[in-house]
């Protein structure tokens, strides 16, 4: 229930990432009171040196893109909360989310959560994304990588195909299965075999840092790669659209329109969370597609006493 005198925002934003951030500047921008609660692990904190993020020549590390957004973002008047939302129910009014700084209760709400990637089992995950010797996302940073000795690693069919988009940018792929995974199929091998991609049947043992390459054992043998492209999956933070009887594809992705609306009435995605490429261009496009929708159905409030 809501309590009585509960103040309720024109939209809540849940997510600070490129999407949450970008959304937040429109709304504010289209004089929407807007709450933008974000936990602080956005995924843009990982990524060394974008190059192919708009405007910057000699590309820009993701932590700075962060950082801009936010500071464009705190020249507005947004309530910023940095929690985790727990849950979120529908009201009369619009939303309401419940989280350790207490409800917060908005007439629309746009997700911008996200998504995380399921790391390899190797030492120090981190420094090795920093060094450019593993690797998340072949779309972002391929071009980084021509013609150099790539290794995916991978426990089912997704690493084929990733293997096979990676063959574009080196002749030299080698695909690497781990533990536990489902082993490749007749069909698969041969369309490795085609495009001219090695593999290893038997599974990864151990995956290390070596020097400025990584190392995989596999059934006592060494192999070495310059880089490494990690492709066991990733987890769609959609839970909370989900709980809401939002739409979701397989993978977990919430579905939207093209306006970013879900199939629940006021609720909006944006960014890595919904259908669409995982990009901050898609991520911060969408956001402002879905506050741009958001502000229309919003409608005028030049009736209200306190415009001006
Ligand atoms: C190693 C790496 C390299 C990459 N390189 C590039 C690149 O070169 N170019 C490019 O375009 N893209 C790149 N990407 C992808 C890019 O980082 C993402 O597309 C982008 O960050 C998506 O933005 P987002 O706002 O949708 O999600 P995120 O940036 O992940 O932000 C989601 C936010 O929501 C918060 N959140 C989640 N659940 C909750 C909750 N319940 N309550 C409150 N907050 C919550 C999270 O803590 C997080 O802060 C790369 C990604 C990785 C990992």
């Amino acid at each position: 229930m809501q309590a009585r005198f509960e103040p309720i925002a024109d939209a809540v934003v849940v997510g600070g990432g490129p999407a949450g951030l970008m959304a937040a500047i429109y709304l504010a921008r289209f004089r929407r009171s807007v709450v933008l609660v974000d936990a602080g692990q956005s995924r843009i904190e990982k990524i060394p040196r974008s190059h192919n993020y708009p405007g910057f020549v000699e590309g820009i590390p993701g932590a700075q893109v962060r950082d801009m957004l936010r500071a464009q973002l705190r020249s507005y008047p947004v309530r910023i909360v940095e929690t985790f939302v727990e849950r979120a129910e529908r009201t009369p009014q619009g939303f309401r989310l419940a989280t350790q700084e207490g409800p917060i209760a908005g007439r629309r709400m746009l997700l911008a959560t996200g998504v995380t990637d399921i790391p390899p089992a190797m030492p120090h995950v981190r420094a090795a994304l920093e060094a450019g010797v593993l690797r998340y996302c072949p779309v972002c940073d391929a071009y980084e990588v021509v013609g150099k000795a790539v290794g995916v690693y991978a426990n089912g069919p997704a690493g084929v195909a990733e293997a096979i988009y990676l063959r574009h940018f080196s002749a030299d792929i080698t695909l690497f299965m781990a533990q536990g995974g489902p082993g490749l199929a007749a069909e698969e091998r041969s369309r490795l075999a085609e495009a001219g991609i090695r593999w290893n049947d038997a599974p990864v043992d151990a995956i290390r840092r070596n020097g400025e390459r990584v190392e995989l054992m596999h059934a006592g043998t060494r192999t070495l790669c310059d880089t490494l492209y990690c492709a066991l999956g990733l987890t769609v933070h959609s839970q909370i659209g989900v709980a809401l009887g939002a739409s979701v594809d397989d993978t977990g992705y919430v579905q939207v329109d093209a306006h970013h609306a879900t199939s629940v009435p006021g609720l909006y995605a944006a960014g890595d969370v919904s259908t669409g490429l995982n990009q901050i261009a898609v991520a911060t496009g969408g956001a402002a597609i879905a506050a741009s929708a958001i502000h229309r159905e919003l409608g005028p409030d030049w009736l209200a006493p306190s415009s001006t």
